[in-house]
């Protein structure tokens, strides 16, 4: 069930006494006040901290799941699966997701003794789930945006006793709710939309299944993968406009997909919203928007460079989901794409303005 956002933004307003803060304090401290048995109380900075709390209780509302944050993306995930893997495990990952799990899996776990398998999103269900412990998956993937039946993979997994994680980090909770098609655990990179702001790295982990939220628990208390307390604040802040900013970037998503489809300068466009896009079936029956990422594939690499480094509304720039439009060549960093393959995460600017400096800098090249 989509979240109750204006829930959301009261949660903490509702259990305030007289001439408490409404704006959530930032507790700084790795320190606390603790005489005699600990009863519950903060007891160190590992621990917990006030302000993690408040921001766990907002991604619950949001996630409808307990949630743990981690400082980063690539913490959550590595959580999640130091939580749920051991030597001898078998593990399945996408081979067109975020490179960087792909990295995780291949230069740590398998030297632990995991045994790690690679298919590609589209053809993910092909050969079954039996023998995986866990399955991972990304859907809409970053930077193709191929998708795949979330509830399908999470029914089959299961009947093979498997456990399914979905990185729902280009979705968002706003646009897709992977835990209420039947995956297991949802991690996320909330240094993108979430955060929205390109101010803070952070992560979360999602699951019903009290089993493995203690076990990422433990991951977190025990390893020591924090997230400093004033990241938090930032976060808790951004998930207040989480809903604006998403819902403009989405609109102004789907304009400029549709535009740049018929542009005489781009080859071939991929938006999840366009009719006629291979995710878009997929995505009609499980997500609630079309998201904001999209790509375009110019003639040439130079073209491309070109078009990003030129145009003024869009930042040359890694990641995505913040407020300020971006984009890059995700050749540059060895995904298997077209050299031209330019990937947009679209921001808040008046989608009229940035479609004018957008078909500028194309009618340029
Ligand atoms: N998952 C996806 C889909 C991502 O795109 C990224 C980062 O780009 C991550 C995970 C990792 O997140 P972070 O950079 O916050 O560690």
């Amino acid at each position: 069930m989509a979240p109750k956002i204006g829930e959301m933004l009261h949660l903490r307003g509702n259990t305030l006494n007289k001439g408490e803060p409404v704006a959530l304090p930032l507790t700084q401290s790795s320190m606390f006040h603790l005489p005699g048995a600990p009863d519950g109380h903060a007891t160190y900075g590992r621990v917990d901290n006030p302000t993690w709390v408040q921001l766990e209780h907002v991604l619950s509302h949001l996630e409808d799941a307990p949630c743990l944050i981690f400082p980063s993306g690539m913490a959550a995930i590595s959580a999640a699966l130091f939580a749920t893997l051991k030597a001898g495990s078998r593990v399945l990952i996408p081979s067109d997701g975020y490179y960087v799990t792909r990295l995780l899996a291949d230069r740590f776990l398998s030297h632990l003794g995991v045994v790690v398998e690679e298919r590609p999103t589209t053809a993910f269900t092909k050969g079954g789930f039996d023998g995986f412990d866990v399955v991972l998956v990304e859907s809409p993937s970053n930077p193709g945006l191929d998708m795949i039946d979330l509830g399908a993979v999470a029914e089959q997994v299961r009947a093979a006793d498997g456990i399914t994680i979905a990185d729902n980090t280009t979705m968002t909770p706003l646009g897709q709710r992977p835990l209420d098609l039947g995956i297991d655990v949802v991690v996320s990179s909330d240094t993108k939309a979430m955060g929205g702001h390109s101010d803070v790295l952070m992560g979360h982990v999602a699951s019903r299944s009290t089993q493995i939220m203690e076990r990422v628990e433990e991951w977190r208390r025990v390893s020591g993968t924090i997230p400093g307390p004033h990241e938090a604040w930032l976060l808790h802040r951004g998930l207040e406009t989480l809903d604006v900013r998403f819902d403009r970037m989405c609109n102004s998503a789907q304009v400029l997909a549709e535009r740049l489809v018929v542009h005489p300068a781009v080859n071939k466009v991929r938006y999840p919203g366009l009719p006629d896009d291979p995710s878009h079936a997929l995505a009609q029956a499980q997500t609630a928007r079309f998201g904001f990422l999209l790509s375009l594939t110019l003639d040439s690499e130079d073209q491309a460079e070109a078009f990003i480094n030129t145009c003024p509304l869009l930042r040359p720039a890694t990641s995505f989901g913040g407020v300020h439009s971006s984009a890059e060549r995700r050749a540059r960093w060895g995904d298997n794409v077209d050299p031209a393959f330019i990937r947009l995460s679209v921001g808040c600017e008046p989608v009229e303005e940035l479609w004018q400096a957008i078909e500028n800098s194309l009618n340029a090249l």
